[in-house]
This record gives structure tokens, sequence and C-alpha cells, in this order.
């Protein structure tokens, strides 16, 4: 069934249809006006799925998305269009274009965290770069997964964009297939079984990963707006974000400010009961909740600490100080525990910072330009912000994207576009105008031909 799914994909997409860029800008109206009239669905899904707010569900989704189709209809006669280059000399007299054609045939596997804008956003990428597309999305999120299925069969023929429900055996059996474009967002140890699966094949990916996002705090930063900010950061979904803040490095002098103000902001935010707040999110499913419990054990919680597993529900947690040994110092956290550990001096910060793998984003809270220059200049990571947290992830003009083990690739904007088409690179030679100096026998041409290279 899969397999026919992919061939009829492959045919239509031999047809031609999907290269008119006004057939792609059709389909993307009528998928916007669809996805307006089910935003009330698409919100409920959301609760169901994990009591996800209403607010968060339009902040971090659906008006993501519709910003995401906004723009690629504004632009996307531009980008479809062969960009004129600066044509070499060498090759005078030519016209120099690059032509974006679409991969083809591509897989998109997403996550269940942002279940609907992280399938989404691919999606119209691909769609607008002219690809037919398979959409697998997550099985964490069944409200959300069938609500997609529903919109996106509404909307296109399945030969153009069919999405393909199902857990671990659906998607090995999908990564089987040989496609033009992979597209995987999820963790690190699933994008490398993708990575194997697309290198049986050549095909080219995106590995949209995660990792231990560091939050460095230093003795200049104002601790009441920094708490604030990490608060909403760390404890937006959960904590259930690729880019939250994963643990907190701070100057020691402030330590005990930032705990004062954490505990403020998070009442503020959630009330004394977060488990009563209409705006706090629950854990994905038990297994999360488990592997989340087993990092409290034997930790100081300062903040929170307590938890329901009927509920899937775990409050805001600050823990003070633990050892990188502890289980919730091993993997990134994933969940609404936020790790505190103090430092004195900055040559500390390499030892915890250098011991993992290069992160999917960063973070810097410090009044001091040279500090946060010096941060950036030094620790490989794949996006951040100085003095905030995660709206690095909202500008469609920046790249966004992991580095080493946080990811392969980037998308957002632009790039997206880019990123499911193929640059094609075409020299158009004039023939009036035929130069001998290339062409055998060379005979005394070298020095001359020297003497014009250092010229180009
Ligand atoms: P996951 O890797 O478990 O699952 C992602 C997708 O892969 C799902 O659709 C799932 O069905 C599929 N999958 C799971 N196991 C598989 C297997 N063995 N073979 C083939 N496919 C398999 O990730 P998740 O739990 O859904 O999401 C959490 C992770 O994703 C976190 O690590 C987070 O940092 C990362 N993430 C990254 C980004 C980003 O943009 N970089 C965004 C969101 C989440």
């Amino acid at each position: 069934m899969i397999s026919n799914s992919v061939q009829s994909q492959k045919s239509y997409f031999l047809s031609g249809e999907t290269k008119s860029v006004s057939f792609r800008k059709e389909k993307l109206k009528a998928l916007k006006t669809t996805l307006i009239q089910r935003e009330d669905a698409i919100i409920s899904a959301l609760k169901k799925d994990f009591n996800k707010p209403a607010f968060e569900s339009v902040l971090s989704e659906t008006a993501v998305v519709i910003s995401e189709i906004d723009m690629t209809l504004k632009k996307l006669s531009g980008w479809a269009k062969p960009e004129r280059v600066f044509p070499s000399l060498l090759n005078f007299p030519s016209t120099d274009k690059i032509y974006s054609e679409p991969y083809g045939t591509v897989l998109i596997i997403a996550p269940w965290n942002y279940p609907y804008q992280l399938a989404m956003a691919p999606l119209i990428a691909a769609i607008a770069a002219g690809n037919t597309a398979v959409l697998k999305p997550s099985e964490l999120t069944p409200n959300t997964s069938a609500l997609l299925n529903e919109i996106v069969s509404k909307v296109f023929k399945p030969e153009h964009v069919v999405v393909i429900e199902g857990g671990v055996d659906v998607s090995e059996e999908l990564l089987a297939q040989r496609w033009d474009y992979i597209f995987f967002t999820g963790s690190v140890n699933v994008g490398k079984i993708v990575a194997k699966a697309a290198a049986h094949h050549l095909t080219p990916t995106t590995l949209e990963l995660g990792g231990k996002n560091p939050c460095i705090i230093d003795e200049t930063a104002p601790i009441a707006l920094t708490a604030k900010r990490i608060v909403w950061g760390k404890f937006l979904n959960a904590g259930q974000t690729c880019i939250a803040p994963d643990y907190v490095l701070i100057h020691h002098s402030k330590k005990e400010a930032f705990y004062t103000a954490l505990k403020a902001e998070i009442q503020k935010a959630y009330s004394k009961n977060p488990q009563a707040s209409h705006d706090y999110a629950r854990i994905i499913n038990a297994k999360n909740f488990e592997r989340l419990n087993t990092m409290l054990k034997n930790e100081n919680c300062v903040i929170g600490g307590i938890t329901s597993s009927e509920a899937l529900y775990i409050s805001p947690t600050i823990i003070d100080e633990p050892t990188l040994g502890s289980e919730v110092m091993k993997d990134e956290i994933f969940g609404p525990i936020l790790p505190v550990i103090s430092y004195t001096k900055t040559s500390e910060l390499d030892a915890i910072i250098l011991s993992y793998d290069k992160p999917l984003s960063l973070y810097v809270f410090t009044k001091n330009t040279a500090f946060y220059k010096e941060i950036i200049a030094k620790y490989s990571f794949g996006g951040g912000v100085i003095n905030d947290t995660i709206i690095h992830f909202i500008n469609h003009r920046l790249p966004f994207g992991g580095v080493g083990n946080s990811g392969i690739g980037a998308y957002h904007g632009k790039l997206s576009f880019d990123t499911f088409s193929h640059q094609k690179a075409i020299v158009k030679k004039s023939n009036w105008l035929d130069l001998p100096l290339r062409y055998a026998p060379y005979n005394n041409k070298l020095s001359f031909i020297k003497r014009i290279l250092k010229w180009l």
C-alpha cells in the first residue's frame, strides 16, 4: 500500500502539473482556506492530545502556519524564477542562471511536540517548491494526526499530497522506499536511523534534531527580567520544545536572587497550583512521564517537583546543583525540569558546555557585549538569543536548524523553499564569439592564460 502511494506520487510528479507555479499557489490558497476554517478543530485536537493551552496553540502552531503560507504566497513567484548570476569572464560571452527545480517525491516525518506546525511548515515548503509529498505525523498525537489527514485529503489528491499515519513500523516501511528528499524532525537517535536509510539511496536529507541547550546568566544580567523570559521559554509546552533552555549556568553571586525571581514568575504565570492552570500543558505520555520522573529522584528540587502519573503532570521544577553524572544532566530533558548549576569563573563553562554534543540553541543573559560575543565565537550551536529564549524561531529571515548532532540543514523563509529545491546551474553560451584560447593545440598559450587568470 505504501509503495503504491509512492509510485502514484512519482507518476503524478512526472506529469508535470506540480511544476506550474500558478498550480502551486492555487493549492496553497485552498490549504490556507481550509486551515482557517478548521482552526478551532486544530486547537481542540492539540488540547485533547496533551492539554495544550489554546493561547500556545495559536501562538506556536496555527498562527505560525498561516503566516508561513502568506509569506510563501507573496514570495513564491520571485523564488521560483530562474535567478540570473554574474557570469565568469572565462565563459565570455554567456548568460548564467540558477534554476530551482523540485526534487520530486518527498517524505516528511514529524514529531509530536508541535505536531501541527512541524508537520505543516515543511509541507508548505515542499508544495511551494513543486514536489509531491507524503507526510508521516507522530503517532503520539493521534487527534492532531487524524485531523491533518482529514485536512490534507480534503485539499489534495493523494498522488499530490497524502498523510500516512502510524508508528515506528509505518515509519520504517516509508524509509525503505526510494525518495527524492527526506525532511525529518525528531530525536537524535531516530535521526541516525533516517540518515542510514537515506544513505542507502543517497537521498538528500534535512535532519532537525535536538540537544542539551545551555542558558548562561552572568553577574550583569537583570535577574527579574531574565527569570521571566526563562520561565516563559522553558515551561511553554511544558518544556517539550526542542529549543527550550535545557539547563542554566549562572554566576554564583546571582543564584539565590534568581531562585526568588523564578518562584515569583512561575507563580504569576501558572498560579500556586499549576495543575489547575489552563495555561500549562501535560507530558505527552506515560513513557516520557516516567523518564522525567526518574530525573527528579535524589535531586534537590528548590521549586516544584510535584508530579501526578495519572494526570501526566509535572509541575514547573527547578533542580539545584545536580552533578554532571546525574540523570537530569545526561541527555536532553524535554520536559518542565530546569537544572541550575553555578559557576565562579567563566573558564568553568567550557568543561560543562563542551562535554555535550553541539546543541540546537544557546542563550546568554548579560549586559556585557564582550561576554556574549565571546560565547558566540567560542561554542558551536544551531542558533540562539541574547537576553531572551526561543524567539529566534519566529524570524523567517533567520535560518533554523542544528549543527553536528543537533541536525543537518536549516529551513524557514526562503531557505524552506530552497531546501525542497535542487539548484540547477545553467550557463547559456553565445555563438557570436568563440575565443580560441582554451582549445588545443595549446602551443605557447600557457603564459598568456596564466597572465589572464591573475586578473579573474
Ligand atoms: P522521535 O524521534 O521519537 O519521533 C519523530 C518521528 O519519528 C515520529 O513521527 C515517529 O513516529 C518516528 N519514529 C520514531 N521511532 C522511529 C524509528 N525507530 N524508525 C523510524 N521512525 C521512527 O521524536 P519525538 O519524540 O516525536 O520528538 C522529540 C524530539 O524531537 C526531541 O529530541 C526534540 O528535540 C526533537 N525536535 C527537534 C525539533 C527541531 O526543529 N530541531 C523540533 C521538535 C522536536
